[in-house]
């Protein structure tokens, strides 16, 4: 029986068609993909880097997801964030799938564009663009762009006069996780003034975006955005723009998805009519829970408390903040680590052991010389963790590996084992 609300929520997203339990199968084959890999490493007599973090991918929880939203939110194309885990396989399964893709740069839009995929299933959503990626997006025939300010109407004008621009509004974004309109949308007093500039320019402005902040947690953050959008696409119309996007960006999380959804949809169709075409960018809902990270224990210290005659120990992991682990300083993440083998048990060996014995505590370290590099600060097990043990930690898809850096020569570049647990994807992918 599920007893975790998480998953429970997510089981009522997904779908049991045929008794097809497909997070159960996800679990079994994550975990067998995990034991599996660890098997056989040995610290003392293997190759340098054998013994490397990795990652276990289910592609099968990117194709739930999938189907999930185009349940909860019909009338709304996603096209996926690529900059939050441009993983090829995810990007293929999603072109296979027929999502279209929000690209920020030349390089996503090049790794999209080599999966076949046709230029107009692309919006380079990036307010604030490098002129020479605009050429590049125009030779390649990307025309759907955001813009949120006059000077990139100017340079939109010389490099690509025939975009289709959709106008960036601000949000309150103050529920999220990771605000971005800190950084980026323009404010309501200022869109009257941007379509006017955009005609005088002769640009087509065919729509209005908005984005209420990565990890949004308030389903309601998306009315106030919704109405907006709606105002300022009836001041683009009396101008005389085209309007007939909205872009509602992305946002979306696992936990929160379908009334987030019921909260959207509704105010979508109550201030857009049918014929207005809808797009999303979401990046973490499609990604976050398909991931997860295995690493090594390298190295242990004791920590002796004489007041308490307790011991603690650190651990030190082959990955960290530095790594695979950058969620915690960029994407206010706290992943949570669980043994995967410990001396010769697994993880499933340890089930059983779970709540015997007194707790020892451990804090996880990972492996630069710097003093921030800490994964946590506090957890505590049963079993004592030693060198050469191992630790997983699932919900790693998501802003992790594509900003993992190679900060004291450690590689950024770490192995994937894909696995599925849903046949339609196996069969998209040829696995
Ligand atoms: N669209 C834009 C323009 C973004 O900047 C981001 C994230 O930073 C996303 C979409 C994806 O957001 P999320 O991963 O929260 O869905």
């Amino acid at each position: 029986v599920e007893t975790n609300p998480k998953h429970l929520i997510r089981a009522r997203g997904s779908s049991f068609v045929g008794g097809y339990d497909g997070p159960a199968v996800s679990k079994a084959l994550v975990a067998d993909a995990l034991k599996k890999r660890v098997q056989g490493v040995d610290g003392d007599t293997c190759e340098a880097g054998e013994e490397d973090t990795f990652f276990v991918a289910d592609l099968g929880e990117v194709y739930r997801q999938h189907l999930r939203w185009k349940m909860h939110l019909r009338r709304i194309k996603p096209h996926y964030a690529v900059k939050c885990n441009p993983d090829p396989q995810v990007l293929k399964l999603l072109a296979e799938l027929g999502t279209g893709f929000d690209c920020a740069s030349k390089a996503e839009i090049e790794q999209v564009l080599q999966l076949g995929v046709d230029p107009s299933r692309i919006i380079y959503a990036q307010p604030c663009k490098t002129k020479s990626y605009i050429r590049y997006a125009a030779q390649e025939g990307v025309k759907q762009m955001t813009f949120d300010n006059a000077d990139e109407l100017y340079k939109i004008k010389q490099f690509l006069p025939d975009a289709e621009l959709f106008l960036r509004i601000l949000t309150d974004d103050s529920a999220s996780l990771c605000r971005l309109s800190l950084k980026f949308g323009a404010s309501l007093d200022t869109t009257g003034s941007l379509l006017k500039l955009a005609k005088e320019l002769d640009l087509n402005v065919v729509g209005v975006a908005f984005h209420v902040g990565s990890g949004a947690s308030d389903p309601n953050a998306f009315l106030g955005a919704v109405s907006d959008a709606r105002a300022v696409f009836d001041q683009g119309i009396a101008l005389g723009h085209d309007m007939r996007n909205l872009d509602v960006g992305g946002g979306f999380i696992s936990e929160t998805f379908e009334p987030m959804a019921e909260v959207l949809s509704k105010a979508i169709d109550e201030n857009f009519p049918s014929h207005v075409r809808i797009i999303g960018e979401p990046g973490r809902y499609y990604v976050a829970d398909a991931f997860t990270i295995a690493c090594n224990v390298i190295a242990r210290r004791t920590v002796d408390d004489a007041a308490s005659a307790t011991k603690s120990y650190m651990l030190y992991l082959n990955d960290g903040v530095y790594g695979n682990f950058s969620s915690i300083m960029f994407d206010h993440q706290h992943p949570v680590p669980q043994i995967l083998k410990c001396g010769d048990k697994t993880a499933q060996d340890l089930v059983s052991q779970k709540t015997s014995g007194p707790a020892t505590e451990y804090s996880i370290w990972g492996p630069t010389c710097d003093g921030i590099d800490c994964i946590s600060e506090s957890c505590k097990f049963p079993q004592t963790l030693d060198v050469g043990d191992w630790l997983f930690f699932e919900e790693m898809g998501a802003y992790t590996k594509c900003s993992a850096t190679r900060f004291n020569g450690f590689t950024d570049k770490h192995e994937v084992i894909y696995v599925s647990s849903e046949p339609g994807a196996k069969a998209l992918l040829g696995m």
